[in-house]
C-alpha cells in the first residue's frame, strides 16, 4: 500500500469539506503534515496543504488521485495545529484558516508568486588569489576585478565592474566561481525614535516587573501576565530584557504591536537591540521582503517576529515568550472570516509552546486582569507626574471648542508648545438636515447618515464609500436651509487653522483620510509633527496610539462621550482607554507643564470620571463588577451572528431558524433584532451570551451548518463573529 497523504485543498467555499486522501507517489513520499502540494482537485489544479498522514484509505485505490507536484516552502506542523484550532474556535474552515497561516505569496492559485531572490554572484577562487599574488597573465582589467573580490568577498556580478563575458572568461580559466545565490531583499529599517542599542540598568519597579517573567523562562513554565504601566512607565524596556532571556534560554520570540505605521518606535527599539535576529512581518513590506522574512524564521536564523496582527502566525520554532503590546486595541480583532483575535491566539501558540505570555498595556481590558497575573508599573521613568484632567461640560455649549479649550490652546501656542487635540469623526460635519423638513441625507446603500467632507465637496457614507455631492437644497422639499450637525477633524482643523495657525505653528491633521494619501503618509505627518517646534496635531484616535511625542503639553479629546453612545458593552471601556491614553501622552515636556481637557456631554459617566483621577483600578473594578452582574465577558462569552440578505424577511427568518436550532443550554440568545442596512443588504442579528464557551460555539457553528444548507439559507449570507469588537 503506497502512503495517503489526506489534503485540505484550499478554496472558500464552505460547501466542499476536506481533508481529502491522495496516494503519494514515490517522489512525494516524504510529504508530511504541512507540505504544500498541487493537487487535481474537481477538475482543477489546486493547492493543497498535507494536514495528517495515512497508511490506507476507504478510498479504492483506483480511484485514489496523485498530487501533481510539492511546493515550497512548507508549512511548520504546528501552524496547521493552529490552523485546525482556529477554524474550530472562529466558526470557519479548516482551508480558510491554513490560507491565514500560509508563507507571503502562496495561496492564490498553484504557484508560488514569490520566490527567493537569486543574483549571479561572482567568488574568487584559490586559483585567482595565487594568480594575484604571483603575477600570472592578466589584463589591467582583469586584475582590478581579481582584487575587488579578494577584498570584498563574494560580490553579485554586476558590482564587480566587470561585464557578463569578462566575468566568463576569468570563470573558465578557473580564477573565480560564478553562481547564482540567493539574495535577501531586506526591510528599510526604521528610525523613528530608535535608541542607544544597550540596556539601561533598570529601574525598581521594572526589576520587580521582569523578576516572575524571568523565573518562569528559566524554569520554562508556561506563566501568563500582564504588565499594567502607563505611557513612559518602561513597559518596552522589560519586553526587550525579557526577550534577551528568552533568546539566552536558546527560545524564539513573538512580538504584536496593534499598528505598524503607528507603532514604529517599539520596532525600531527591538531592531536596535536585536539587529538581524528580529523579522519584521506586515503589509506595507514589499511581497519580496515579507517573504525573506518569513523564510528566515521558518529557517530560524531570525529568531524574533515583530509585527502586527497577522504576525501572530509567524513561523517560530521553539517559541518561549509571546508579547502583546497594547493589548487593549481593537485592531488585533480580525474583521475578515475566519474572524480571528490575535490576542487569543497568541495565548493559544504561548500555551501550545509552554511559552511565557506577556500582554501590556496602560489600559488593559477587564478580561485580561481577570485572567492575567498582573504586574504594575506605576512611576513614569522621568519620575514626572501624570498630568491633570479638567472635565469641561459642554452641554449648554454652542460652539465645538469650549472656551477653556480655546484658552488653552492659545496658551500653548503663545509658549511655543505642542497640543493633540483628539476627535472622534473624520470629515467636517456628523450629518446635515433640512431646517425646514428635517430631512437628513443618508447613504442610499446603508441606513446610516452620511457625513459632510468639505475639501472634497462630498457627503462620504464612511461604511461602504458611497460618495455624492453636497446639496444646495433639499432633496426632499427644496428649502436651501441645510443644517450641519457636529464637528470632525476636518472641521475642527480648518477653526485652529483659522485661529492659530501660521508656519511656525503647524495644525496637521492624522486621521483615516490622511492615511488614504498613500504609503507612508501617516508616517510623514507623525514625523513632521515630532520635528516642528510648536503646532497642532489633529485627529482621530489614531493620535492617541503607540507613538509617543515628548514634548506635548497639552491634550485635548473633543465629544468624549461619542464612544458611550454606541450600544456595546465595551463602550465604558473605550471611552476610559482614549481618555487615559492621551492623558498619558502629554506633560511630558517640563515642570508642572502638562495639561488635559475633555470635552464631554456625559461628565458623570463613571469611565470619564475615573479617568480624570487616573483611577485605572477603580475603574477597573467597578467595570468587572458590572460585567459580572450583566454576564458579559470575562464572565461569557459572546458569540454573533449577522444574517444578510436582499430581503429584510429572509435576514430575519434565518435568524430565527438558527436560533432555533442553538442548544446550548446555559446560553442567552439576543433576537433576533434588525440591524441597519449596509451595502444595500438587509440584516439581522443574533447575540449569544454563553458562560461555557466551547458548547457554545460548537452549537452555533452547528447551526449555522445547517441553516445554510436550507433553501433559506442559499439566499441569505451567515456570518458568525466569536468575541465580536
Ligand atoms: P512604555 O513602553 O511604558 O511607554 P518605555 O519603555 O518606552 O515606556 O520607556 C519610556 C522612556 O524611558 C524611553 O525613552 C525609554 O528608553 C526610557 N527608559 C525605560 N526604562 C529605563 C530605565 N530603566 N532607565 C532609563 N531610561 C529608561
Ligand atoms: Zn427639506
Ligand atoms: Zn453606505
Amino acid at each position: 500500500m503506497p502512503p495517503i497523504a489526506r489534503v485540505e485543498p484550499l478554496t472558500t467555499t464552505r460547501a466542499l469539506r476536506g481533508p481529502f486522501d491522495y496516494r503519494l507517489p514515490p517522489a512525494l513520499a516524504d510529504a508530511d503534515v504541512g507540505t504544500l502540494l498541487a493537487v487535481p482537485f474537481a477538475g482543477r489544479e489546486l493547492l493543497g496543504v498535507v494536514v495528517e498522514r495515512a497508511t490506507s484509505s476507504e478510498v479504492p485505490d483506483e480511484r485514489l488521485a496523485e498530487p501533481r507536484a510539492r511546493v515550497e516552502p512548507a508549512l511548520p506542523a504546528e501552524l496547521v495545529e493552529l490552523a485546525r484550532w482556529i477554524a474550530a474556535e472562529y466558526c470557519s474552515t479548516f482551508s480558510r484558516a491554513l490560507q491565514l497561516v500560509l508563507p507571503p505569496g502562496a495561496g492564490r492559485g498553484v504557484a508560488p508568486r514569490v520566490r527567493v531572490r537569486e543574483l549571479l554572484t561572482a567568488e574568487i577562487s584559490r586559483e585567482g588569489r595565487a594568480a594575484l599574488a604571483d603575477g600570472a597573465r592578466l589584463t589591467e582589467r582583469q586584475r582590478v576585478v581579481l582584487e575587488r573580490l579578494a577584498a570584498g568577498g563574494p560580490l553579485p556580478a554586476t558590482a564587480t565592474g566587470a561585464d557578463h563575458g569578462g566575468l566568463r572568461r576569468l570563470a573558465d580559466r578557473g580564477l573565480l566561481v560564478l553562481e547564482p545565490r540567493a539574495q535577501r531583499r531586506r526591510p528599510l529599517v526604521q528610525s523613528v525614535g530608535a535608541r542607544a542599542p544597550t540596556a539601561p540598568a533598570l529601574t525598581a519597579e521594572q526589576r520587580a516587573a521582569l523578576e516572575p517573567v524571568l523565573a518562569a523562562l528559566v524554569a520554562g513554565e508556561a506563566g501568563r501576565f500582564l504588565l499594567h504601566g502607563v505611557t513612559g512607565s518602561g513597559k518596552t524596556e522589560v519586553y526587550l530584557q525579557a526577550a534577551q532571556a528568552a533568546l539566552a534560554a536558546g527560545r524564539s520570540v513573538l512580538v504584536l504591536v496593534p499598528e505598524i505605521a503607528l507603532a514604529p518606535q517599539t520596532v525600531a527599539r527591538f531592531q536596535a537591540r536585536f539587529g538581524d535576529t528580529v523579522a519584521v512581518l506586515h503589509s506595507q513590506l514589499g511581497q519580496g521582503e515579507r517573504y525573506d522574512e518569513w523564510l528566515r524564521l521558518r529557517g530560524g536564523e531570525a529568531r524574533i517576529a515583530v509585527g502586527p496582527r497577522s504576525a501572530v502566525f509567524a513561523p517560530l520554532a521553539d517559541l518561549g515568550l509571546v508579547i502583546v503590546d497594547e493589548e487593549h486595541e481593537p485592531a488585533y480583532k480580525h474583521e475578515g472570516d475566519p474572524r480571528y483575535d490575535a490576542r487569543r491566539v497568541a495565548a493559544w501558540r504561548a500555551r501550545q509552546a509552554g511559552a511565557v505570555l506577556l500582554n501590556g498595556s496602560a489600559t488593559p481590558r477587564p478580561e485580561s486582569v481577570h485572567a492575567l497575573a498582573r504586574l504594575r508599573l506605576s512611576q513614569r521613568v522621568d519620575g514626572r507626574p501624570l498630568p491633570p484632567v479638567e472635565v469641561l461640560d459642554m452641554r449648554d455649549a454652542r460652539h465645538p471648542l469650549h472656551p477653556t479649550t480655546r484658552e488653552a490652546l492659545g496658551d500653548v501656542r503663545r509658549a511655543q508648545r505642542k497640543a493633540i487635540v483628539l476627535v472622534n469623526r473624520r470629515g467636517w460635519s456628523n450629518f446635515l438636515s433640512c431646517r425646514h423638513c428635517g430631512h437628513v441625507w443618508s447613504c442610499p446603500q446603508c441606513d446610516v447618515a452620511l457625513v459632510l467632507h468639505q475639501r472634497d465637496g462630498a457627503l462620504a457614507c464612511h461604511h461602504c464609500g458611497h460618495r455624492e455631492r453636497i446639496p444646495t437644497t433639499c432633496t426632499a422639499c427644496g428649502s436651501a436651509s441645510v443644517a450641519r450637525h457636529g464637528a470632525g477633524t476636518e472641521r475642527i482643523e480648518t477653526e485652529l487653522l483659522e485661529a492659530l495657525g501660521d508656519p511656525e505653528f503647524p495644525i496637521l491633521r492624522l486621521d483615516a483620510d490622511t492615511a488614504r494619501g498613500g504609503k507612508g503618509a501617516v508616517a510623514r505627518t507623525l514625523e513632521r509633527f515630532d520635528r516642528a517646534r510648536a503646532g497642532v496635531l489633529v485627529g482621530t484616535q489614531m493620535v492617541a496610539k503607540g507613538h509617543d511625542f515628548p514634548d506635548v503639553t497639552l491634550g485635548v479629546v473633543l465629544d468624549a462621550d461619542q464612544t458611550l453612545r454606541f450600544p456595546d458593552f465595551r463602550a465604558e471601556e473605550r471611552t476610559f482607554a482614549l481618555v487615559a491614553q492621551l492623558a498619558g501622552r502629554a506633560g511630558r515636556g517640563g515642570e508642572g507643564s502638562g495639561r488635559v481637557l475633555v470635552q464631554t456631554l456625559s461628565p458623570a459617566a463613571p469611565s470619564i470620571v475615573a479617568a480624570a483621577r487616573h483611577d485605572a483600578d477603580g475603574f477597573l473594578a467597578g467595570e468587572l463588577e458590572r460585567r459580572r452582574t450583566l454576564t458579559y465577558p470575562p464572565f461569557a462569552s459572546l458569540i454573533r451572528l449577522t444574517c444578510s440578505a436582499e430581503a429584510a424577511d429572509d435576514a430575519a427568518a434565518a435568524a430565527q431558524a438558527v436560533r432555533e436550532r442553538i442548544s446550548a443550554p446555559d446560553a442567552v440568545v439576543l433576537g433576533p433584532a434588525p440591524l441597519f442596512r449596509l451595502r444595500g443588504r438587509e440584516r439581522s442579528q443574533l447575540v449569544v451570551k454563553a458562560p461555557r464557551r466551547r458548547a457554545a460555539i460548537a452549537s452555533v457553528a452547528a447551526a449555522v451548518d445547517a441553516v445554510a444548507r436550507t433553501a433559506l439559507g442559499r439566499r441569505v449570507q451567515l456570518s458568525a463573529d466569536v468575541d465580536p469588537q
